[in-house]
């Protein structure tokens, strides 16, 4: 396959050099555009006001290119002006940090799949259920076992898959279980520090309540240590509202 490889951590991120080695060895053709900075939780933001600048990442054993801008411009300048061609499958990651449930909106990684998808471009979000992971090559392998299995030309347009990785090494993981994505909002609160010149600053932290996490959804089974598949559609009509409002509005 022809793959478009991107992340939010940016190019020289351990998880994007692990799928990049795995995917070409499993025999893809493999092209990073991928940003240059780390970009998580920019969400779906795409540069409007600022000049995007390329530079190419030619390494013994890697040749990427980095773009200054998000995860969603990568993939939109990659598809239209970078690539030759259209890619058959854009895949994200490996990201360091799981992204279930309410992450997906926050995720560059997930953006960055989405954009695939809007352009028509099966796409696959890929994270591990750990801030700080040392070694990603058993989960960039097993990305690359599993890729050719997924039936892709049945997945339907703006439908991206978002595969993730339990903390554990992946000899150590349950089972892949297909499954949704939990509904529960992150509990946040900020710590405030003071900055040397002593004027406060704030600093974001957060966890989706324990006690809320609904079992056989993404978050619990990836605790279980599974490995969780979920597929993800662009739509965010709600029908059940919208003909709600036009009853009481009486527009029926
Ligand atoms: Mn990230």
């Amino acid at each position: 396959m022809d793959i478009l490889l991107t992340n939010d951590d940016g190019i020289q991120a351990l998880g994007l050099r692990a799928l990049y080695r795995a995917l070409t060895r499993a025999g893809h053709r493999v092209h990073v555009v991928a940003p240059v900075t780390e970009q998580s939780a920019v969400g779906h933001a795409v540069t409007m006001s600022l000049p995007l600048r390329v530079r190419e990442f030619s390494e013994s054993d890697f040749f990427g290119l980095g773009v200054s801008g998000t995860p969603a411009d990568c993939v939109k300048l990659g598809l239209t002006t970078l690539l030759d061609q259209p890619p058959d499958l854009v895949v994200s990651g490996i990201n360091s940090g799981a992204n279930v449930g309410v992450d997906i909106l926050y995720s560059g990684t997930v953006s960055a799949a989405t954009e695939g998808a809007l352009m028509s471009v099966p796409a696959l979000a890929v994270s591990v259920d750990d801030f700080k992971p040392r070694d990603l090559s058993g989960q960039a392998e097993y990305c690359a076992g599993l890729i050719p299995g997924i039936p892709w030309a049945e997945v339907p347009e703006k439908t991206i898959l978002n595969l993730n990785f339990p903390s554990c090494p992946v000899a150590q993981a349950g089972p892949l279980v297909v499954c949704p994505h939990t509904r529960v909002s992150y509990r946040d609160w900020y710590v405030e520090r003071l900055d040397p010149r002593g004027n406060p600053y704030y600093w974001l932290e957060g966890v989706i309540p324990p006690d809320r996490i609904s079992p056989g959804k993404d978050r619990a089974l990836l605790s279980q240590g599974h490995v969780t598949l979920t597929p993800l559609r662009f739509d965010f009509n709600d029908q059940a509202t919208l003909d709600l409002l036009r009853a009481r509005l009486g527009l029926d």
